[in-house]
């Protein structure tokens, strides 16, 4: 089912989001997170793309199967930098023979550390492009695009990314979905100044709940997100007891979901890390006459 439907029946979604497994062992793995995932009954799931080749066929490989052996609504990340038109193309077909109905367009970003990675002569630049052209092909995807509501690290202010983001809107994307945040004002600040920008689409926030000491430390150094100090403070307390340090990740990613759904929200996008645990225990704690 296409998640526009799904908006249309529904108020608010829960969706997850996975990584393609890389070897055999974390395919196990990946099978007993989903299997308790799924006891949730997701609106629709998501697997990213590898930008730069990594993972891109197990992408297809993966989506193809939660959308046909599984019965899943998914929806297949895609991004386009470096691809000609052509693969594109080819691409968004092969997606759309083996029955995906959604698709969250992206830019990607260049291989790290690879010098010599070039564009293909007729690349897409940035995602709105590539949304224009999925438009204008009419593969009949529901497209996401992606949103940071801190603004993307490489825009020079906040005027300008909103700009460029309000294109994406007017390429024809459906609904967005946020980059991961810790902090509610930036996402409801976001929504507002979107809105007084004429956006009307869903914003539907992507949380992780972040468990453990080292994770946060590793999302506080490379994320380009506003981390709360409190957080971050208990975790440096309880750095050598992991129980403490899961439950309080686990108490702010709760509280952060809770008043989310209450101050108006769409559901919630939880980034998985491909790890159940965390994901279902915040769900089931959310309040109920949210879950519906
Ligand atoms: C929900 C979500 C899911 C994601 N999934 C994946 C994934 O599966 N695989 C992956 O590799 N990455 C993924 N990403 C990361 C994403 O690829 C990066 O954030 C990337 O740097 C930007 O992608 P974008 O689609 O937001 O780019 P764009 O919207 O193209 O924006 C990129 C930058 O270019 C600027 N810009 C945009 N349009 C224009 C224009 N027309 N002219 C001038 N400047 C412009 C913007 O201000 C911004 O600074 C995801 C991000 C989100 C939020």
């Amino acid at each position: 089912m296409k998640i526009t439907d799904i908006f249309a029946r529904s108020k608010r979604t829960f969706s997850f989001e996975f990584f393609p497994p890389k070897d055999e062992i974390s395919a196990v793995d990946f099978g007993i997170n989903v299997g308790q995932l799924l006891k949730l009954n997701p609106s629709f799931v998501s697997v990213t793309y590898g930008a730069g080749g990594s993972t891109q066929q197990r992408t297809f490989a993966l989506v193809d199967y939660l959308q046909n052996k599984i019965g899943l609504n998914t929806m297949a990340h895609y991004t386009c930098i470096g691809s000609s038109r052509e693969r594109v193309n080819a691409d968004m077909t092969y997606l759309q023979q083996i029955g995906i109905e959604n698709v969250m367009l992206l830019r990607g970003d260049p291989p790290k550390g690879d010098a010599g990675f070039s564009m293909a002569d007729n690349a897409f630049r940035y995602a709105n492009e590539l949304i224009s052209f999925v438009r204008n092909n009419h593969y009949g995807f529901a497209v996401g695009a992606g949103a940071n509501p801190e603004k993307h690290p490489e825009a020079p202010d906040m005027d300008t990314y909103l700009h460029n983001l309000k294109r994406k809107c007017e390429a024809g994307a459906d609904f967005l979905i946020t980059q991961l945040f810790f902090s509610n004002d930036a996402y409801h600040s976001f929504v507002q100044q979107i809105r007084n920008m004429g956006i009307s689409c869903r914003v539907i926030p992507g949380i992780i709940p972040l468990t453990g000491y080292k994770q946060i430390r590793r999302f506080v150094d490379m994320a380009s997100t506003t981390f709360p100090a409190e957080l971050l403070e208990k975790m440096e307390r309880y750095r050598d007891n992991p129980d403490k340090a899961y439950q309080a990740g686990l108490d702010h990613a709760i509280g952060q979901c809770t008043q989310l759904l209450e101050q108006g929200a769409p559901g919630i996008h939880f980034y998985t890390l491909n790890k159940s645990r965390a994901a279902v225990e915040l769900f089931e704690s959310l309040p109920t006459a949210f879950r519906m």
